[in-house]
């Protein structure tokens, strides 16, 4: 199968060989190594600044989202939610269910976070923590992290960053945008298997840490496993050697050319997409270059695509949330962003749609992107 969703993506053959590694106890120094390893990485990937908690929690993308919600923001602390789609409506789902004193922005669907409505609010009344999805993989919208971030620092509020569909595929650099948490899930741009979530605390966001309401999630609790190498919980092993593996193939590439390969593929298919009758979600100034959402052309489904692709060896997704039924979502993170399988996909497209010569087509496009 072509594994072309919005997560999780295809694993490269080194992560695959981690995987397959003899099994160790979760104390064993061969582990403890591995993870100083990956916390050396993870700086690189989100540069949080001196002192932060670099490590990654056994769970998926979602928990690195609670655990941020939970350890930065008590019962009854203001907390501003910036929402433009499904994964900004769970944290306003989290917030709900930790009773957190949360409102809500939301933007349009398809449409990027107005920072100046940011400022508004914060005007009005004093929060602790503002909360942010990066890409919105509902909808495509890449939001402007940088134009809010200075924003929210002035009003001297702590900001969190959910990166998933950005951290591994572009730079990121949390102590120059001054953000103080960022996370993502192991199986989105670094393609690695699903499991864990890694996560940055900047110095800032640590003194938030030691009344957290919840155990598994307390971000002092994880910190006594990935600092002191203490117990805390028996964590996957298997997983951590292949996440050391997938960083270390991230920071080979070099996270400015995993983007631009990003962005060059982004291009190339969309272009062609286009010829053929489909359409961008996402408003243009806002397009996340990791997650392609298409409108289908008229008279077709996005389902009746989505199920012929899949009868042909090709995993798309359809929408959810806002884009529910009416989109394709297309992954470009990590191992997915690749030549060879989008030629399979425009393969597959043209066998859905009666159309032959797709995949050369597609081809020479990307010929001439990448000159
Ligand atoms: C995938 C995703 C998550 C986390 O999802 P999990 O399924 O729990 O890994 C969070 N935010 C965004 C933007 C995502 O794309």
């Amino acid at each position: 199968m072509v594994l072309l969703t919005p997560g999780p993506t295809p694993i490269h053959p080194r992560v695959q060989a981690a995987l397959s590694k003899e099994m160790r106890g979760h104390l064993d120094p061969e582990v403890l190594a591995s993870n100083r390893r990956i916390r050396g990485y993870l700086s690189h990937l989100f540069d949080p600044g001196e002192g932060a908690l670099l490590a990654a929690l056994p769970g998926s993308g979602s928990l690195g989202m609670e655990a941020g919600l939970t350890n930065l923001a008590d019962e009854g602390d203001p907390v501003l939610l910036l929402v433009s789609g499904t994964f900004g409506e769970r944290m306003v789902e989290i917030a709900h269910a930790y009773r957190l004193d949360y409102r809500v922005l939301r933007s349009e669907p398809g449409h990027p976070i107005d920072p100046q409505a940011v400022a508004e609010e914060l005007k009005h009344r004093p929060y602790k923590l503002v909360a942010l999805v990066h890409g919105e993989t509902s909808t495509g919208v890449l939001n402007p992290v940088e134009a809010i971030a200075p924003i929210v620092q002035e009003h001297g509020a702590l900001l969190m960053l959910d990166a998933v569909t950005t951290a591994g595929m572009m730079p990121l650099s949390m102590q120059q945008l001054g953000v103080d948490y960022a996370f993502t899930g192991s199986q989105k741009c670094l393609s690695a298997p699903p499991g864990l979530a890694p996560f940055a605390l900047s110095e800032r966001g640590r003194e938030c840490l030691g009344q957290v309401r919840g155990w598994y999630s307390d971000l002092s609790r994880v910190a006594v496993y990935w600092e002191q190498e203490g117990y805390f919980c028996t964590s996957p092993v298997l997983l951590h050697y292949a996440l050391e593996e997938a960083l270390r193939l991230a920071l080979e590439e070099g996270l400015e050319n995993r983007k631009k390969r990003a962005q060059q593929m982004y291009a190339t298919v969309l272009s062609l997409l286009e010829e053929l009758g489909f359409s961008a979600y996402a408003a243009p100034e806002a397009r996340l270059p990791t997650v392609l959402v298409v409108r289908p052309p008229k008279g077709l489904t996005e389902a009746e695509i989505r199920k012929g692709l899949y009868a042909r060896g090709v995993s798309v997704a359809g929408g959810i949330g806002p884009t529910a039924g009416k989109v394709l979502r297309l992954g470009l993170m990590g191992e997915s962003a690749r030549p060879e399988h989008y030629r399979v996909f425009f393969w597959a497209l043209g066998e859905v749609l009666g159309l032959s010569g797709l995949e050369r087509a597609f081809e020479e496009r990307l010929g001439l992107v990448l000159g």
